[in-house]
């Protein structure tokens, strides 16, 4: 009898192990992402970054990540934690306005703290608290804002002023404390845009700016290790968009085509919703359609299908988009910055970097280059959250996880041109819930066979009232 015992309970282990894959260790079920603002993809080959290096090589590399146009910072940031679009997740601007609200948009301003302009989206931090678990968010464009009734568990009110190394303590300490520490977490530093912006990317004067970026990283990494987290946490470093160098030599100036009485100038170069006044929408869109050669003048809804930049009523009904390099504005007391983005998002100028390390991802592996949106069902896989509808799909990035981390079952990529096309899963779910019924079934039938053979004359009523339970379960 209790050789037989033995055999069963190693025989349901073995089965255990085969029909349970998604049953992880905790510890492959935290993350935390890092932006660097601004980060472009090569910076990483200008100047000496061992930090960044050494990334790659305990982790995973995408050398160039495409991002969501337009490639500035708050649509980006939101696409990183929705995996949608602009114009899906409704934050289509740093600087937008929208017409059902008849409110603008600023992201330095009061506003920006409005839910109303997040609530098309859901960011992860929401969905993971929805889930039983806790986020921690320092200073992540958005992550200060009641979005769909929720903050997140531990943030930091935006404060630029506040050093990089008191963010990454706070945040370090949410993940490390013994009750209740958070499963997910958002970091964001403002360089090196802002140096980006001033200097121009292609300025010698960049290389300390991203050496210093590296060595913040540098710390962030101690900071984990001292936790004894280093090995615990997923640690994803990217960035929203890249920079490209301007020149005085590269403006065009739109009052030359156009009156300002005709139009409202919304957000600033390189792309600028023009909203006309009533009635002028052929007179300025005939104005401006062939007025340079360097800008692309768009109707809304002839914007191009890749940018997936057109179903939604805060993008202006025409939009000019300034050539790589080049600056538009009315006149020059606009104002002039000798780097820029928010390009095409085809232009590797715009590409941000990425890397990533920790349990779930594999050692010293590098691909050219992937999408941002395909990041956020790769954050819901590793944190084993049900992703909301997006834009991404897990395909697009799961060779960087290891061979260990098991795959949900989802179906082929869907690549979703349009609106909340779900990346199931659920599927992963239903399969655990179904390893676990088939286990008790066989668990139960194989008792009951040694039960009959030991105990021929003892009742097994329990065992048959056993049966209709289970078939409720896999009805779930
Ligand atoms: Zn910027």
């Amino acid at each position: 009898m209790a050789e037989r015992l033995v055999k069963a309970s190693c025989l349901l282990a073995v089965i255990a192990m085969v029909m349970l894959p998604s049953c992880r260790p905790e510890d492959l079920r935290r993350l935390l992402l890092v932006s660097f603002d601004g980060f472009r993809w090569d910076y990483v080959q200008l100047v000496a970054t061992p930090n960044f290096h050494a990334l790659m090589e305990e982790g995973v590399q995408v050398k160039r990540m495409e991002n969501t146009y337009i490639t500035k910072t708050f649509p980006n940031h939101y696409s990183l934690v929705t995996g949608l679009h602009a114009e899906s997740h409704g934050v289509v601007a740093n600087i937008m306005y929208d017409p059902d609200l008849n409110m603008t948009f600023d992201m330095d301003g009061t506003e920006a703290r409005d839910p109303r302009w997040w609530n098309q989206a859901t960011p992860l931090w929401v969905t993971n608290q929805r889930a039983g678990g806790r986020s921690g968010a320092a200073m992540w464009p958005g992550s200060d804002v009641e979005i769909q009734q929720t903050y997140p568990t531990h943030f930091l009110p935006y404060n630029a002023s506040m050093s990089f190394e008191d963010r990454v303590r706070t945040l370090v300490g949410w993940f490390a404390q013994k009750e209740q520490p958070v499963s997910f977490g958002v970091l964001y530093w403002e360089e090196p845009d802002a140096s980006g912006h001033r200097l121009g990317p292609d300025s010698p004067e960049m290389k300390p700016i991203i050496a210093d970026i590296d060595a913040k990283l540098g710390f962030l990494r101690d900071e984990l290790k001292s936790a004894g987290l280093y090995d615990q946490v997923n640690l994803v470093v990217t960035s929203d968009h890249g920079m490209v160098q301007l020149s005085t030599e590269r403006i065009v100036e739109l009052d030359e085509y156009l009156s300002r009485d005709l139009y409202t100038w919304i957000d600033k170069s390189p792309v600028v919703g023009i909203l006309p006044k009533e009635g002028k929408l052929e007179e300025v869109y005939h104005s401006l359609a062939n007025a340079n050669p360097h800008l692309h003048v768009y109707k809304r809804e002839e914007i191009p299908e890749r940018f997936h930049y057109m179903h939604n009523d805060r993008i202006m009904p025409i939009i000019i988009e300034a050539e790589e390099g080049w600056t538009v504005v009315r006149n020059k007391s606009d104002g002039f910055m000798l780097g820029n983005h928010g390009y095409d998002n085809a232009l590797s100028s715009m590409h941000p970097v990425f890397v990533a390390r920790g349990p779930a991802f594999q050692h010293g592996y590098s691909k050219d280059s992937a999408r941002a949106v395909d990041l956020y069902p790769l954050m819901c896989h590793i944190l084993a959250l049900p992703p909301e509808s997006n834009n991404g799909s897990l395909s697009g990035l799961r060779d960087l996880l290891r061979e260990a981390t098991p795959p949900t079952q989802a179906p082929p990529p869907t690549l979703a041109p349009h609106p909340h096309v779900t990346e199931p899963a659920y599927a992963s779910v239903v399969g655990s819930l179904l390893g676990v019924a088939l286990v008790l079934g066989f668990l139960l039938v194989f008792l009951k066979q040694v039960t009959r053979r030991q105990l021929p004359a003892t009742p097994i009523g329990n065992l048959e009232i056993s049966q209709p339970l289970l078939q409720d379960h896999l009805d779930m």
